[in-house]
């Protein structure tokens, strides 16, 4: 798979991602049964993983999306502009954020610290993706999909400058181009 300058390697197939999915909706499901939870999609890289989670989640719940810019290219800058998005009254609301990757963990602790001033019930974290190398600050994430080497990943929600997030398999950085 050739993107932009860059080649990539089918890494996780879909139908992978899909039972993994399945599986993490399930323990949501079991967990968070009669609590109504809120969903958090973190724009934009979540917006697949979001869509396919929520189709096998079978409680009462709700879902909303921010944004938060904080990458460029396929280094992670570890720098935080804003959070958009945000309009739901999460007073006493179980939040559950949806992440496509946890990579240094910036993003995740950025939105939890803006989240705590609002008296949320519990916040916890669903991520797709988890570079466990790579993660800078200390994270409780109740759900992973994949613990992934410290490598650049694209596909399914995720870009390589913009490009790739349509595609339906996770790809990685072909290891002699690797930036
Ligand atoms: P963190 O703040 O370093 O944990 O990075 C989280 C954000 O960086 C994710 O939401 C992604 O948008 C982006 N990111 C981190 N690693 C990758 C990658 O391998 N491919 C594409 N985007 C990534």
């Amino acid at each position: 798979m050739h993107i932009k300058d860059r080649d990539f390697d089918l890494f996780l197939p879909e139908k992978d991602i899909q039972n993994k999915i399945l599986q993490l909706a399930e323990y949501i499901n079991r967990d968070f049964q009669h609590r109504n939870p809120l969903f958090v999609g973190v724009l934009n890289g979540a917006f697949m993983f979001a869509a396919d989670l929520m189709k096998n989640i079978t409680i009462a719940s709700e879902l909303t999306f921010i944004k938060v810019k904080s990458y460029a290219g396929t280094q992670s800058t570890g720098q935080i502009n804003t959070l958009i998005g945000l309009e739901d009254n999460i007073e006493n609301r179980h939040i559950i954020i949806l992440e496509d990757i946890v990579d240094t963990g910036y993003t995740i602790q950025y939105i939890k610290k803006y989240l705590e001033p609002a008296s949320p019930a519990s916040v916890e974290i669903a991520t797709l993706l988890f570079k466990p190398s790579a993660l800078l600050v200390p994270l409780d994430i109740k759900y992973t999909g994949f613990e992934i080497p410290t490598q650049f990943v694209v596909g399914y929600g995720l870009d390589y400058d913009g490009q790739g997030r349509n595609l339906r398999d996770i790809y990685r950085l072909t290891e002699e181009t690797k930036a």
